[in-house]
């Protein structure tokens, strides 16, 4: 049978199988995005209800509870009228009593329990009003219809609609039983070869998707899950690892060899402090991309304040050096600004040309701009993602830096790519936010991975307090005396995209209650948010950096990069509302010069369980790895930063926060296979070969045949 063949049973619309009809057809597809018959077998159960163990109703405690006890109904009423109108039933075993309730549904179930019956429930304990009782429980005669002779029974998806037309979790059950009968094996082809089954004695593909849908018993499913989970790792990582090969062998680039008088003339004249030993590490690491002769894809990642900027700036020097230009790409406004200042000054007097460009450039400097660009006249510009836009052309783009970037997607990058013939340019990756080896494995998988894992010499840990309102004059006590000894401070404010309004009128307050401890003319403070026009905002800013104004209160969008080295306070308004690692970027801030610093965690005094979580890590360590672990297990990694573009939120059953191992077992197995056989193509690894361009119909990375 043909590849085709074997997916059209599966392909078939899911109204078709036996049991759903259009109706539920049309419920299914709304409500649970099954379209399919491959839709239902592959959405799997959440989780399974151990059929052979039961609670006792003495040991039942309260709320939430999910019990199952075996019992018999004792009486059975309908109370109430109208809306109020309800089925209660006591339900007793040998222990004890409890209420069960239903509230639809009354009349069928009425007619068909029968007291004095024995049953088995299932469902959450309720309390209402100083009683406990079982709201709609699932109920059923024990050793009635026992499904797939199993004792462990799956439970789905599903919701009220659903319900009430019979696709409740039992009603699911019977339909992927129905499904489950009519497949065949090669219904569900194998993707795995032989020898790899054997090897880490996995279960075949057919066996694993019945098991994970109707276990025998936990180790069948625990095997069951193993199989699957390993396939939802091992592919991916095929792909990135065939990706990162392309590159390195395959794409050809410009070749840097050399270091001449641009990098040589800042080293020894311009650069006003020694390198850190890590700064040193990973220019070499990219010196020798360079000079490769294939691109450079390379991430650097650095805690905040590690030094990055040096690196990208001593980068672009060679690129100079060869004849190319270079671009570097920040995410906002005041962080490119920041970036064309600090360049500007740092390479002052060495006759290099800088640009800037961003949304803001408008009009004849714009074209100005834009045409020194493509002749060739600009060897360095800087600015916002209006660099990525169709009309910037540029003469020779040699290398292109991407900084806190997280929202660059593959897109982007293709578009940068494309603006380099014959070669696209190098590109470097620079991040602050500490990522997890785990995730950095998927995520930037397919790129080459440099780490500065080292301050600059002479920073001191920044002290992290949490404090609440009650706190508040001895804070102000405590700004006035950073002030006094001549420091700066950042008080901000989370924004709140939904309501920007409410922003507004929060980070106005607080500098209206500043002004009153801070009065003019003895102190200034600067304000800055997303509603100001660009221009006042970077004058605003510039207030700051020159150290005109002590204060600096606004929103999240200092959050990256800023650099002012004598700022040592950073105050955190409303800190619950921040995510950890946005904490950790914004304590960042501080820190920055020789002094002691500090970050104040300002909250409301009632806290949810997992802000104080948040809190605590932050007061704990300044470890940004440290606080990323930490993140994506409180989270899970769905809501990290540059995950949800990149597709690994779409796991099924790898949860990559606790999967870290079966992750790295996985990318060791990729490696090795892909070590013997590049492109799969040996006999024995056709089968991943047929799988690979089936699940990665777009990349052309497969294409080779030997
Ligand atoms: P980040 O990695 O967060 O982008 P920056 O590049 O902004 O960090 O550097 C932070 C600060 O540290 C800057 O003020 C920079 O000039 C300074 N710095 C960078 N490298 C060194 C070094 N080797 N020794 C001393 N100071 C350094
Ligand atoms: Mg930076």
């Amino acid at each position: 049978m043909s590849t085709s063949n074997q997916n059209s049973y599966l392909d078939s619309p899911i109204e078709f199988l036996k049991g759903v009809g259009p109706i539920k057809g049309d419920l299914l597809k709304r409500e649970l995005g099954i379209f399919t018959f491959k839709d239902l077998l592959f959405d799997y159960p959440f989780r399974y209800v151990d059929k052979t163990s039961f609670q006792k109703i003495k040991d039942i405690q309260g709320d939430g509870q999910i019990v199952q006890v075996k019992g018999k109904i004792k009486a059975l009423n309908v109370l109430g009228q109208k809306r109020g109108k309800r089925l209660v039933a006591i339900f007793g075993d040998d222990t004890g009593a409890i209420e069960l309730v239903w509230f639809k549904g009354v009349k069928w179930l009425k007619e068909n329990l029968s007291v004095g019956q024995q049953y088995v429930i299932y469902g959450k304990v309720n309390r209402f009003k100083n009683k406990i009782n079982i709201p709609h429980p699932e109920i059923e005669i024990p050793k009635g219809k026992v499904i797939a002779e199993s004792s462990f029974v799956p439970v789905y998806h599903s919701g009220e609609k659903l319900s009430a037309k019979g696709l409740d979790a039992k009603g699911r059950r019977k339909l992927v039983e129905h499904l489950l009968e009519k497949l065949k094996a090669y219904h569900i082809p194998e993707t795995l070869p032989d020898y790899l089954i054997e090897k880490l004695k996995m279960m075949a593909k057919f066996e694993a998707i019945k098991h994970i849908h109707f276990p025998a018993n936990q180790g069948i499913l625990d095997r069951a899950k193993n199989r699957l989970k390993f396939e939802e790792l091992f592919f991916m990582q095929v792909q990135l690892l065939r990706t990162k090969a392309h590159r390195k062998q395959d794409l050809l680039g410009y070749t840097f060899e050399r270091v001449g008088d641009h990098f040589n003339k800042f080293f020894t004249q311009k650069l006003t402090f020694e390198l850190t030993g890590a700064q040193k590490r990973v220019i070499k690491e990219i010196r020798k991309d360079l000079g490769s002769g294939t691109q450079m894809n390379r991430l650097l990642q650095g805690d905040v304040g590690s030094g990055k900027t040096i690196v990208a700036v001593m980068s672009m020097l060679i690129a100079l050096d060869n004849g190319y230009q270079s671009c570097l790409l920040a995410p906002t406004e005041i962080l490119a600004t920041q970036h064309y200042n600090s360049i500007l000054k740092g390479l002052k007097g060495l006759g290099i040309r800088v640009g800037y460009l961003s949304g803001n450039v408008k009009g004849k400097k714009r074209s100005h701009l834009l045409k020194l660009l493509s002749e060739g006249d600009i060897d360095i510009i800087v600015g916002t993602h209006a660099l990525i836009e169709d009309p910037v052309i540029f003469k020779r783009l040699g290398l292109a830096i991407t900084d806190e970037q997280h929202r660059f997607g593959v897109k982007q990058r293709a578009k940068l790519w494309s603006k380099s013939k014959p070669y696209p340019p190098h590109i470097l990756v620079m991040t602050a936010t500490p990522i997890p080896r785990t995730l950095a494995m998927t995520v930037y998988g397919d790129l080459e991975v440099s780490v500065i894992d080292e301050l600059p010499p002479g920073r001191k840990d920044i002290k992290t307090v949490h404090q609440t309102e009650s706190h508040r004059p001895s804070v102000i006590k405590f700004m006035r005396s950073q002030i006094e000894a001549g420091r700066q401070i950042y008080v901000v404010y989370p924004l709140i995209e939904e309501s920007e309004k409410l922003d507004l009128k929060n980070l106005e307050a607080g500098y209206e209650y500043l002004l009153q401890f801070f009065p003019r003319p003895e102190f200034q403070m600067s304000i800055v948010h997303g509603r100001m026009k660009a221009a006042d905002k970077e004058s605003e800013m510039q207030r700051f950096v020159k150290g005109k104004t002590q204060i600096l209160v606004a929103t999240t969008v200092i959050e990256v990069g800023v650099d002012v080295p004598n700022s040592t306070v950073m105050i955190i308004e409303n800190t619950e509302r921040f995510g950890l690692s946005q904490l950790h970027q914004l304590r960042g801030r501080v820190g920055r010069g020789g002094n002691q610093s500090y970050c104040i965690l300002m909250t409301g005094f009632k806290l949810s369980k997992e802000a104080k979580q948040r809190i605590n890590i932050m007061v704990k360590t300044n470890n940004g790895f440290e606080i990323s672990e930490a993140d994506l297990e409180l989270r899970g990694p769905g809501d990290i930063v540059g995950t949800r573009q990149s597709g690994i939120a779409d796991f099924q059953l790898v949860n990559l926060a606790t999967d870290n191992k079966f992750l790295q077992t996985t990318r060791r197995i990729a490696e090795g296979i892909l070590e013997k056989d590049p492109f799969l193509n040996a006999p024995e690894n056709k089968v991943l070969r047929t799988n690979m361009l089936l699940l990665y119909k777009e990349s052309d990375l497969w294409s080779r045949i030997s």
